[in-house]
């Protein structure tokens, strides 16, 4: 019997994909094989044709330049970024991609990005950058680690709840504790490092979720997941 296929969808590889952002990706597609699915790879870039069927998206981070240089590409394909989004598609968007999936990313320089308005979140360019490893506590991932670094200050509003509460770094703001935002089976997050080969209960709650939607069921097998365990351990004990 042929393997089930997911489609993941790499959103601006070329201009937003830094700190180890491309490790979300890796770690996706492997661990989608590990289960038992075949995982197949689009990456998306400014001008591509968006393609008709896509299981989950990933979206990485930028500098603002970056940042400035996909928005009119984004901005063109919102409308099916957000049917998709309310078709209850799983997404990972990280710091660049997750403000731009915001309201507007108003930058310290005063230029400001519109953002595709997904989330219910405004982000403001601060003279600070906050910069370090980063630890938060959330309900659905438990203990969630990664490492942060931007400029970008960001509030959530009501339609969003946030990804985590920070216990070590800055998260959205710095001062309000929240880290990251969530809606729908939409996860935005200020953590690189990567993300998801550290925090592999966030993997696999977005294969869950696309394989459901897909498959309608989800086939787990126990995985061996001590070399991510000893990754946290350390992680965690890693000074700011
Ligand atoms: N350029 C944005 C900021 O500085 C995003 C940075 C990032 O993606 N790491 O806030």
């Amino acid at each position: 019997m042929s393997k089930r296929e997911l489609t993941i969808l790499q959103l601006y590889p070329r201009d937003m994909n830094i700190y180890g952002d491309w490790g979300n990706v890796l770690t996706v597609m492997r661990r989608a094989e590990w289960y038992g699915y075949q995982p197949k790879l689009i990456e998306y870039n400014p001008g591509d044709a968006f393609p008709d069927h896509v299981d989950i998206i990933i979206g990485g981070g930028g500098q603002d330049a970056g940042q400035e240089k996909i928005t009119a590409d984004l901005l063109k394909i919102s409308p099916k970024l957000h049917e998709l989004a309310e078709a209850d598609t799983p997404m990972l968007m990280i710091c660049g991609l997750y403000q731009l999936f915001g309201k507007f990313f108003k930058t310290k320089d005063g230029v400001v990005i519109n953002g595709i308005g997904i989330l219910d979140i405004e982000t403001y360019g601060g003279k600070e950058r906050m910069i370090g490893n980063i630890v938060t506590d959330s309900d659905e991932f438990g203990e969630i680690i990664g490492y942060e670094n931007h400029s970008g200050q960001t509030y959530l509003g009501d339609g969003v709840l946030p990804l985590g509460t920070v216990r070590k770094g800055a998260g959205n703001n710095g001062s309000d504790t929240t880290e990251g935002a969530r809606y729908r089976y939409i996860l935005g997050s200020y953590m690189h490092g990567s993300l998801l080969p550290k925090n592999p209960a966030i993997a696999d709650w977005l294969l869950e979720k696309a394989a459901m939607h897909r498959y309608g069921d989800f086939s787990t097998s126990l995985l061996d997941d001590h070399f991510a365990k000893q990754a946290r351990v350390v992680a965690v004990k890693r000074p700011r």
